[in-house]
């Protein structure tokens, strides 16, 4: 039986791993759900899973049961806990994480932020034993699949890219890109912040420095291909020119449930793909020019130190302010541009330094974008 502790169950990927633990039990246990303010959902997930231990930032609404309230961290290093999935939205995973690894346990984890903006200090602290750092976003987990059996000679990581709903739009048009145009057409089931990123491709840059860690790549060696179809999930190329690939429909139900019971694995949690009609795949290269942000994602993995976390706060930032209307979509790279350029903390990689990093980089892009919103208003008069 594998024990489970879920952070982030009312998101996007904990209501998919909740429905992966459904048909999965009698091999997986929900032994703790965190969820953020959404009470209403969580205290149905209680009623239905009984773990013995919950966590909500609005406990008073949340209807129990059974469950005691504990912190995140109490529930990333709780004894009866096996594995914990990392599924928070933004910078909330990160101490979880390293407290869960420190403590030996398996982390599965989906949210990004946590590998980008503090690398070092998670792949220490999955150093400890018994700790195991497996990831869920299927990207990760394709190449991981494709690593099974492998003991050398990785050549490079090819991360493949949906390339959003914009990709063939001209830099004009994607100025006037709205939010509401920019969450309505997905390939995949996923959380408005991750919508957002995956259509300026800062998603694939985030996912470029975790590979980097997750695999132990040089980031020159990892690359994009973006691939409309959504049904290869990534390739890993070999020295000897072979490369594998790891096809499925693209549902996270598959990684998810991989994370939870490999090295098994168990029967498919959807639809298989179909081979007997004619199928298409295209692959063609990412376009920087018009999707800056995979540009930005990698300059700041090698600039490294507070960098990573300046990103991961200026694309929160800048985010938000576009969902808000405040800003348009072209000016999401340009103040996370700005917000990196500006930056000069420490390049020590500690974990008040990283924070810091991430609050002056979601500081600094709320701060422009004052500016930025009068000088387009001049602009367009
Ligand atoms: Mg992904």
């Amino acid at each position: 039986m594998n024990r489970v502790a879920l952070l982030g169950s009312t998101g996007s990927i904990g209501t998919q791993t909740l429905s992966v633990a459904r048909r999965l039990r009698g091999q997986v246990e929900i032994a703790a759900l965190a969820g953020g303010r959404n009470h209403e959902l969580l205290s149905l997930q209680l009623a239905e899973f009984h773990p013995r231990l919950y966590h909500s930032l609005v406990p008073a609404r949340v209807h129990s049961g059974a469950a005691r309230l504990a912190s995140l961290e109490q529930i990333a290093t709780d004894a009866a806990v096996d594995t914990v999935v990392v599924a928070t939205s933004g910078r909330a995973g990160l101490e979880p994480t390293l407290a869960a690894l420190r403590h030996g346990k398996r982390v599965a984890l989906a949210s990004k932020e946590v590998l980008v903006m503090a690398g070092p200090l998670v792949k220490e602290a999955s150093r400890c034993p018994g700790a195991e750092l497996v990831p869920i976003d299927s990207e990760h987990s394709a190449i991981w699949q494709c690593l099974q059996g492998e003991r050398n000679g990785v050549s490079r990581l090819l991360l493949t890219a949906s390339g959003g709903p914009f990709r063939e739009y001209s830099s004009e048009r994607l100025e006037h890109i709205t939010a509401e145009e920019s969450l309505s057409h997905p390939v995949w089931s996923m959380g408005v912040k991750i919508t957002i990123d995956s259509a300026t491709l800062m998603n694939k840059g985030l996912e470029v420095l975790e590979a980097g860690w997750l695999f132990d790549v040089p980031l020159e060696r990892i690359e994009v291909v973006v691939h409309p179809e959504c049904i290869v999930h990534s390739m890993v190329e070999f020295v000897d020119g072979s490369v594998k690939a790891q096809l499925s429909v693209p549902d996270m139900a598959l990684p998810i449930q991989y994370a939870l019971t490999h090295p098994d694995r168990v029967p498919a949690p959807n639809e298989l793909l179909e081979w007997n009609t004619s199928r298409t795949l295209n692959f063609v290269p990412p376009d920087t020019d018009r999707f800056p942000c995979l540009r930005l994602a990698r300059e700041a993995g090698i600039a490294g130190g507070g960098y990573p976390a300046v990103l991961c706060g200026a694309d929160e930032a800048a985010v938000t302010l576009f969902l808000q209307h405040r800003i348009r979509f072209t000016d999401i790279p340009i103040l996370v541009e700005r917000a990196l350029n500006s930056y000069a903390g420490p390049d020590s990689v500690y974990l008040d330094v990283i924070l810091a990093a991430y609050e002056w980089g979601r500081c600094r892009v709320l701060d422009a974008s004052g500016t930025t919103v009068e000088s387009r208003a001049a602009g367009d008069a």
